[in-house]
């Protein structure tokens, strides 16, 4: 058996029982586990947080920083891949593996572009040649004198810091250039992409399956609805792209350049927005499974979590059939306040609705915003799908 670091010439499949690792035991980590579990692995999570969900459910749990050398070091002496369920990855942890020649879910360059807006920017607009897809129109802004030359046809523009913004945080709405400087300086003075706030008529994403041999599949386009940044619904077939005829074949084929540029292997995320005028723009990539994927879970022959896993695994990838319309709510831990006091939420009434099916991620503490649990909402008809969540986001009364 070869292997060169990243580059794996190694392209036997990884069997179960093999050791699987995951950085991050957060809820994405622990629905790996679970995926990666049930196709007979053992999986190691790497997670600093003694309470992690992943970490409850994993056969093993390293409960160490993402950097600490004695943690990197068991896991990559048990496992054969490993993965990530963040693209935050310290750049040290992703030589260790690298060095040690065990097979990285991501590849430097993904990381990279996915850690920081303007890499990521730039990247998509070099792919925007092909696809004719690119991002909204934007100006990076590195230091004071960026904020005088920002043009004025970006206003009214968003401001967002280049690294670590996720869920909408490190954004600012800046109406016009006397609001910029001030913006700025409240995200202290860090890299910035300015960004034009363009004229949305609805929000998509694409979540495609790139396997070790360069095989792509593509999941059906997502529609989603965000509220306060947060990813509010997913709802597959997505109604309004029916509208557009060949608009869904073209962003999957964007989402194919992206990955087949990046050489990425696994299961890949683009944000896209649809504009009033039926163009299209590409917001965002999250090199990993995503919210808006969690569908897959009840309502696709193959999960995106198994994905991932056949993907590190070099295992064929599986069928992304969509057996039913889905509408997926995410329950965030507001739920929970009532009157300023927590309570456990009505999950009986929840299940009431026979279509439901819950996916709770066992987190210690519910807190306003956190992301604590996702309902998919079964349905024969895209419209039957919409009224099982909606009803069930009134019985837990959130506002649909
Ligand atoms: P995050 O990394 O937090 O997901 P995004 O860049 O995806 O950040 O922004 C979060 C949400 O804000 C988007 O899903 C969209 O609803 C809105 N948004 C972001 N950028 C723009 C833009 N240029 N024009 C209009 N709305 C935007
Ligand atoms: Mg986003």
């Amino acid at each position: 058996m070869t292997k060169s670091g990243n580059t794996a010439i190694n392209h036997l499949p990884i069997l179960p029982p093999a050791w699987l690792g995951i950085l991050g035991g957060g809820q994405l980590g622990r629905m790996f586990i679970h995926e990666a579990q049930s196709l007979g692995y053992k999986v190691c999570v790497l997670d600093p947080d003694p309470l992690s969900p992943g970490g409850a459910v994993a056969e093993k749990h390293l409960c160490a920083d993402y950097g600490d050398e004695k943690a990197l070091n068991d896991m990559a002496n048990l496992c054969a891949a490993v993965s990530t369920e963040f693209e935050n990855v310290p750049a040290n942890t992703l030589d260790y593996f690298q060095n040690k020649g065990i097979f990285f879910s991501l590849l430097g360059r993904c990381v990279s572009i996915a850690q920081d807006r303007v890499l990521e920017k730039q990247f998509l607009r070099d792919c925007s040649v092909h696809s004719g897809i690119g991002p909204a129109p934007y100006h990076v802004i590195q230091s004071a004198s960026d904020l005088v030359t920002a043009p004025t046809h970006l206003f009214p523009a968003i401001l967002k810091t280049a690294r670590m913004g996720y869920d909408g945080k490190g954004q600012i709405n800046v109406l016009d250039a006397n609001e910029l400087k001030s913006a700025w300086q409240s995200l202290g003075q860090s890299v910035c992409v300015l960004e034009k706030r363009m004229p949305l008529a609805f929000e998509v994403s694409a979540l495609i399956v790139r396997a070790h041999d360069g095989k792509l599949t593509a999941y059906p386009v997502a529609e989603n609805i965000h509220r306060n940044g947060i990813l509010h619904t997913t709802t597959v077939p997505s109604p309004s792209l029916a509208k557009y005829p060949d608009l869904s074949q073209k962003i999957i084929a964007a989402s194919y350049e992206i990955a087949e540029k990046m050489a990425y292997v696994g299961v890949l995320c683009v944000e896209y927005f649809v504009l009033q005028d039926g163009s299209v723009v590409v917001n965002e990539v999250a090199p990993r499974p995503h919210n808006s994927g969690h569908y897959t879970m009840d309502a696709c022959v193959t999960s995106q979590f198994e994905q991932q896993v056949r993907a590190m695994a070099r295992l064929p990838l599986g069928d992304v059939t969509l057996m039913e319309p889905v509408a997926m709510l995410n329950i965030l831990g507001d739920v929970w306040f009532e009157n300023g006091q927590t309570r456990e939420p009505r999950w009986d009434q929840v299940l009431a609705h026979s279509s439901a099916k819950l996916h709770l991620y066992g987190k210690a503490s519910p807190k306003l915003g956190r992301k604590m649990g996702h309902i998919n909402c079964l349905g024969k008809s895209i419209d039957e799908a919409r009224a099982a969540c909606v009803a069930v986001a009134h019985d837990l009364g959130i506002s649909p």
